[in-house]
């Protein structure tokens, strides 16, 4: 089921890749889990995704995770509510959301993005706890079409590897006057991040402005690996990458 295609990540040459086959990789640079990475990623030093591995650019001008951090971070406290409609007909929420048929129905949702579809580790039995599964025959019944993207809630995840097809289906879903959800296990990281680089994509905000538009509906908290692909997107988007 995956696997298939290069995700050729907004149409950049130089950053083709091969999606991976399963998801137990691991990255075998060093990733932001590292105290010194950690440390400059607080300051102006700015990292980004590139051709699977982490480069270090300074750019005092660019977004900076810690900016999107400042965003998300203020007064922070779990979602209230299993949803929030974060832009007209986008829908962003959590796992019991996405499973409750009568909920989808009542909202008028005729697409849903599942964010936390199973990883490798739950395909083979063992349940991880993060991961929604969900089929697109119990969807069927609302006449619901779902996306199924198995991300995981990673620094280290490229996330940015579905940005286009998650914006596709979003923007074909709302092109058609339909309503959209776009969920993972809380609604807070990967769907987060999701929902922010499709109105970075298609509705020409900056980082900034997407994040705190989804914040001030809903208390999302991407992990700082997504924000820092939302960095990344927004350089790339404003054509201002310099490296
Ligand atoms: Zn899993």
């Amino acid at each position: 089921m995956l696997g298939h295609g290069g995700g050729n990540v907004l149409g950049d040459p130089r950053v083709r890749m091969t999606r991976p086959t399963e998801f137990t990789f691991t990255f075998s640079h060093s990733a932001p889990e590292d105290k010194k990475l950690k440390e400059d990623l607080r300051k102006d030093t700015h990292y980004i995704f590139d051709n699977m591995s982490w480069r270090k650019i300074i750019d005092k001008d660019s977004t900076s995770v810690d900016d999107l951090r400042d965003i998300v971070s203020d007064r922070w406290s779990r979602p209230r509510n299993p949803f929030d409609e974060v832009f007209p007909g986008i829908f962003l929420g959590d796992a019991s959301a996405a499973l409750c048929m009568s909920i989808l129905v009542r909202e008028g949702i005729g697409f849903v993005v599942n964010a936390a579809d199973s990883c490798s580790r739950c395909l083979a039995g063992r349940n991880c706890g993060t991961c929604v599964r969900t089929r697109q025959a119990f969807y069927n019944v609302g006449n619901i079409q779902l996306k199924a993207i198995a991300a995981l809630d990673e620094v280290g995840f490229p996330l940015y590897w579905y940005f286009n097809e998650a914006t596709e289906f979003i923007d074909n879903a709302l092109a058609t006057g339909g309503k959209v959800l776009v969920h993972c296990r809380e609604g807070i990281s990967r769907s987060a991040t999701l929902v922010i680089a499709y109105l970075m994509m298609k509705k020409g905000m900056t980082a900034k402005e997407a994040v705190r538009l989804v914040r001030n509906k809903r208390q999302i908290y991407p992990n700082d690996g997504f924000l820092l692909q939302l960095c990344d997107l927004d350089l790339r988007l404003r054509g201002q990458r310099k490296y």
